[in-house]
C-alpha cells in the first residue's frame, strides 16, 4: 500500500472510505499546496459588475507564463478535464478555504 502524506487540517479532512477515482494524488496534492504558498502570484479574476472576485488565474508549475483559470471546483487546464481534480482548482478551493474565516475589508 503506498502511503499518503497527508497535510489536510480541519479544514480539509481525509475521508478514507471515499472512492479513489476522484481523490488526488498526494503529487498533485504537494504541488497544490505549493501553489497556495505562491499565491501572490496568481492574479484575481473579478466580476466586472459586482468586483468581486469570481476566480483565479493560477501559474501553470510546467509551462512558464501561462495561468490557469479557475474558481476552485473547475479548471480549464488538460489535468482538469481528464481526472476531474487539478493542482490549481484544489490550490483555490484550499486557498478560499483559508481565506474565509479573515473577512477583511480592505479599503
Ligand atoms: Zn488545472
Amino acid at each position: 500500500m503506498q502511503t499518503l502524506s497527508i497535510t489536510g487540517s480541519e479544514d480539509n479532512p481525509v475521508t478514507s472510505t471515499a472512492t479513489r477515482t476522484r481523490q488526488p494524488s498526494a503529487a498533485v496534492q504537494a504541488k497544490a499546496d505549493a501553489l497556495v504558498l505562491n499565491n501572490a502570484a496568481w492574479c484575481r479574476l473579478r466580476n466586472r459588475q459586482t468586483g468581486k472576485c469570481v476566480a483565479y488565474a493560477v501559474p501553470s508549475q510546467s509551462v512558464p507564463n501561462l495561468f490557469y483559470r479557475t474558481n476552485g471546483v473547475r479548471c480549464e487546464c488538460r489535468g482538469f478535464e481528464r481526472h476531474g481534480y487539478c493542482a490549481h482548482q484544489l490550490a483555490a478551493a484550499t486557498y478560499v478555504a483559508i481565506k474565509r474565516p479573515a473577512r477583511k475589508e480592505v479599503a
